[in-house]
């Protein structure tokens, strides 16, 4: 068997990894090698991302960590290092519409604002001028159509105006690019078939290509597939991840209907949407506990959205956006993230297995969490701080936590 070295071996080329990769390798010399089983780059959870970038969290620790990847959006060409990213951020603006109160939403508002997020209160009448395609109705709407429904205005919403959407396939094409420019050794087709240890300490990997490579340092980046690789490790986790199937709609956005468009959070039916493709399309998905469906396998999985999903949660989108013409058929997608059971957040940093590292369980708030992921591990492996940092410890993520409590333990925690 070939055998080579490493400082750090990554698994998995998703956006954890190479996040991780990129900010080791923006920080010193170590010799880092990325291992993705992929034929390409996005096979995992990271190519269905829709790549929203909200702050509306329940833990202050949690806004700051979205509001300091926000700026690292903002300015993704200074960050990459690289002239022409392919990655563009679209500071839309997060539109929550969460059937609050007035003086709930006030109330959200100052928390948000209290840790530098620029979010504003509207009303009904500022929401019909800043989108003049959003319906602002806070009536539960009743999506088998049985129940009549009259469309009432919602007293107060919140608006994120420096939050929006990336896109997590090009974010990856970027990374990847970035971290080979930086001397990082990226092996696509390259599956981690065994981590290899000695006593309770790691000391390398064996590849599907017939090689090991020793390495002090294991990170595992691999998403749905975490808990292999972690019984691999022979490490034996309290904390319950578990590979979930999550479905997105695709519905045209015809030129007739309004723009802007922002990312909507409605809660009167449980979507999400944002705008796609140059925003001559929407993709929406769901926020409810319900549709999130747990999978085995993540090689396996259905990857076409459920007929039934699509009908219903069309619906949804059409009472929010009553102009939107019933034409075209909508079509779907199904994608897999990992949800942590105990508390719907990763679990980030060392592990009993002496320099197994994890970066794992994710939910659907990986995308956005990615580059301070990579700052909290760089940091705390490569003992250097960049400019970019976050104030957030990864402490605040370890496996030694307890679970943190949170308003909602579903994907909005
Ligand atoms: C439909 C959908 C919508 C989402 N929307 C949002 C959103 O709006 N905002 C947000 O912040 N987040 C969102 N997320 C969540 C976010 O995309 C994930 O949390 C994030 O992409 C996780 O990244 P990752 O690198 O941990 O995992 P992955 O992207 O799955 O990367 C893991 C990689 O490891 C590789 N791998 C696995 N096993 C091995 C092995 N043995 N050897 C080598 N390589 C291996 C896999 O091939 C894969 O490429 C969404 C996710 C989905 C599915």
């Amino acid at each position: 068997m070939a055998r080579h070295t490493a400082d750090i071996v990554i698994i998995g080329a998703g956006i954890m990894g190479l996040s991780i990769a990129h900010q080791i390798t923006r920080r010193s010399d170590l010799r880092v090698v990325v291992l993705e089983k992929g034929a390409g780059l996005g096979e995992g959870s990271t190519g269905g991302s829709a790549a929203i970038t909200r702050q509306r969290y329940s833990r202050p620790e949690n806004i700051r960590v979205s509001r300091d990847a926000n700026r690292v959006f903002a300015a993704w060409a200074e960050f990459t290092g690289l002239v022409t990213p392919r990655a563009e951020y679209h500071r839309s603006g997060v539109l929550w519409m969460m059937g609050q109160s007035d003086e709930e939403v006030r109330a959200d508002t100052a928390r948000l604002r209290a840790e530098g997020v620029d979010a504003v209160m509207i009303d009904a009448a500022e929401l019909r001028e800043r989108f003049p395609a959003l319906s602002p109705c806070y009536e539960p709407f009743d999506l088998t159509g049985e129940e009549p429904h009259e469309c009432r205005d919602g007293e107060a919403f919140l608006l994120e105006l420096d939050s929006g959407y990336f896109d997590a396939t090009a974010a990856l094409e970027d990374l990847a690019e970035a971290v080979r420019g930086a001397g990082a050794d990226l092996r696509i087709r390259t599956a981690v078939t065994d981590v290899v240890t000695e006593g309770a300490r790691v000391r390398g990997v064996v590849t599907s290509t017939g090689s090991r490579i020793d390495a002090g340092t294991v990170i595992n980046a691999a998403g749905p597939w975490c808990n292999t690789i972690n019984r691999m490790a022979g490490l034996e986790l309290t904390w319950q991840l578990v590979p979930t199937r999550v479905q997105i709609v695709y519905r045209d956005l015809p030129p007739e209907v309004p723009r802007p468009i922002p990312v909507v959070g409605d809660a009167s039916t449980g979507i999400y949407f944002r705008p796609e493709s140059a925003g001559q399309q929407l993709i929406m998905g769901s926020v409810l506990e319900e549709d999130e469906l747990e999978e085995a396998d993540p090689d396996t999985y259905n990857r076409a959205a459920d007929r039934a999903f699509i009908d219903t949660k069309i619906h949804a989108l059409h009472h929010r956006i009553p102009g939107l013409p019933h034409r075209g058929m909508p079509r779907g997608m199904a994608g897999m993230y990992t949800i942590n059971r105990q508390d719907v957040h990763p679990i980030i940093g060392p592990t009993p297995v002496e320099g197994f590292v994890v970066a794992n369980g994710f939910s659907g708030h990986g995308f956005k969490e990615s580059p301070m992921v990579g700052s909290m591990v760089a940091q705390w492996l490569t003992g250097e701080r960049a400019s970019f940092d976050t104030d957030v410890p990864m402490s605040f993520y370890s496996i030694d936590r307890e679970p943190l409590v949170t308003a909602d333990k579903n994907v909005l925690a």
